[in-house]
């Protein structure tokens, strides 16, 4: 069906567009008149909702019939990212006339141990999917001033994984800096130098809910069982146990067997260790036993490079200049960098223009413009009492004086808002409250900002100051 589709598609667009857009995308499944397409990214199924929906609906009813529906898949991201290990599945926005349905996702199917990892242990030669992502390789992670240390640290790892001092390898730094790809990259390098070592690349987020829910069905020691069997152990993004002391404690444990036995344990975290909150000081301090190597933002060249790099992989030409253009102008994040270069292709080849500089700036613009930077909780304290025209600390302090309170319950839930900070991590922050007064807070603000006009004008303000 998928392919009768394509030759249709293929012959009402460019070519161009066909090989960017067309030529990724796997059919998966079909199922009476649903057909599942799994598309590389959120981004990618985004663009085909806006600008292929009719054509692909055209095609789709010919083979299918009227009723025919399209079902997207996102891999990549989704599948290896932090936010869920599995595919995830996209209903198709309500402007298309093309109804989605859910499906399971094949990845699931294909890995049943992973889906409940912590059911199976005990047996010996467990198989264990590694959760990997093949195309985050060293390879394809460009060397330059702002890495080297990390990318060589983690080579060193995966030629003698816990067999060197860089134990736990601990990569931090800021967001779309390359974390995750390095830390998948020394897994992939460690199963194709040690095919009989288990490694195991999970993020925190989906660790803590496999904790959580083994406490729910009573087998939180099959949980532990379960890594402590892990070779290498790939933790992403560990900052975010700040807050969760129960899961906290069984990674403790976890780690303290994989240590002494030898294994390698390697992290990621978007803090140096001392930056982290709300992380327990045995925690902290073995983190800091073997190697923290921090991600910093890439120098030009190494933009350039990355840049050309990704073009040569897509096949796509781009004049210096406005290679030059985009590593000048998107400086702080590699993710961006690369979001920009695919649509830059995307509007040529749509609207089959050259890629000119001028295009280049428009969409440069856009992404300066789209991208909300995250506030911090300083800052919000510091917005949220010049507007109240008090000082932080006034802010911060005990007083129960309605106005100074009211203050304090905003720059809080301002803090739930707009930073991925934990209710407990916010109340430390915040004059060392604890987790309760922060929900507290939070309800408040949304009560009286429905009850209290004056009240709801605040919120406003403050909304503005803080998000623009
Ligand atoms: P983080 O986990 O730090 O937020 P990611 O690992 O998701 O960042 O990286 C963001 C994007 O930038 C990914 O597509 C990754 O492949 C790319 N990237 C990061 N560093 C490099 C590098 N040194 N060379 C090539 N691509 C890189
Ligand atoms: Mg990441």
């Amino acid at each position: 069906v998928w392919v009768n589709c394509l030759s249709f598609i293929q012959d009402n667009i460019t070519p161009q567009a066909y090989k960017t857009w067309f030529e990724p995308i796997k059919a998966v499944k079909l199922t009476d008149n649903a057909l599942s397409i799994q598309v590389p990214s959120k981004f990618f199924y985004e663009w085909l909702e806006e600008h292929y929906v009719k054509l692909l609906k055209v095609s789709l009813t010919r083979e299918l019939g009227e009723n025919a529906k399209l079902v997207y898949v996102i891999r990549m991201e989704n599948t290896y990212g932090n936010k869920q290990p599995f595919t995830e599945k996209i209903p198709s926005s309500q402007r298309t006339q093309i109804s989605s349905q859910d499906i399971d996702s094949p990845l699931r199917n294909k890995s049943p141990e992973l889906k409940n990892p912590f059911i199976i242990p005990g047996i010996r030669n467990v198989k264990i999917d590694s959760q990997l992502n093949p195309n985050y390789s060293f390879d394809n992670f460009l060397e330059g001033d702002s890495n080297r240390l990390a990318r060589n640290a983690g080579m060193a790892v995966s030629n003698k994984p816990g067999g060197t001092s860089f134990n736990p390898l601990l990569i931090f730094g800021g967001v779309g800096l390359g974390k995750t790809h390095l830390a998948h990259a020394i897994g992939v390098e460690v199963k194709d130098k040690y095919p009989e070592k288990t490694v195991l690349y999970i993020s925190a987020e989906k660790f803590t809910q496999q904790y959580i829910e083994s406490v729910k069905k009573n087998n939180r020691n099959d949980f532990i069982h379960f890594y402590q069997i892990i070779d290498v152990l790939i933790v992403d993004d560990i900052q975010l146990l700040s807050g969760k002391a129960g899961t906290q404690d069984v990674f403790f444990h976890i780690f303290n067997h994989l240590h002494q036995n030898g294994k390698q344990v390697i992290l990621t975290s978007d803090k140096a260790p001392v930056d982290m909150q709300d992380i327990e000081q045995r925690l902290l301090s073995r983190f800091k036993w073997g190697l923290s190597a921090e991600l910093q933002h890439p120098d030009f060249e190494t933009r350039v490079s990355i840049i050309k790099n990704k073009l040569y992989r897509d096949g796509v030409e781009m004049p210096e200049d406005i290679v030059e253009y985009l590593a000048n102008n998107i400086k702080t994040n590699i993710r961006e960098l690369e979001g920009a270069i695919i649509s830059l292709i995307a509007h040529s080849s749509f609207n089959k223009k050259d890629i000119t500089i001028d295009l280049a700036r428009k969409i440069v613009e856009n992404y300066v413009k789209n991208t909300k930077k995250e506030v911090s909780i300083e800052y919000i304290q510091k917005v949220v009492s010049d507007y109240f025209q008090m000082d932080v600390e006034t802010l911060q302090s005990k007083t129960r004086k309605r106005h100074i309170v009211q203050a304090r319950q905003l720059a809080m839930f301002f803090a739930k808002k707009l930073t991925k900070a934990s209710l407990a991590s916010i109340g430390t922050q915040i004059g060392k409250r604890d987790h309760a007064t922060v929900l507290h807070a939070c309800k408040t603000v949304n009560n009286l900002s429905t009850t209290d006009k004056q009240f709801k004008k605040f919120v406003e303000d403050l909304n503005k100051k803080l998000t623009l």
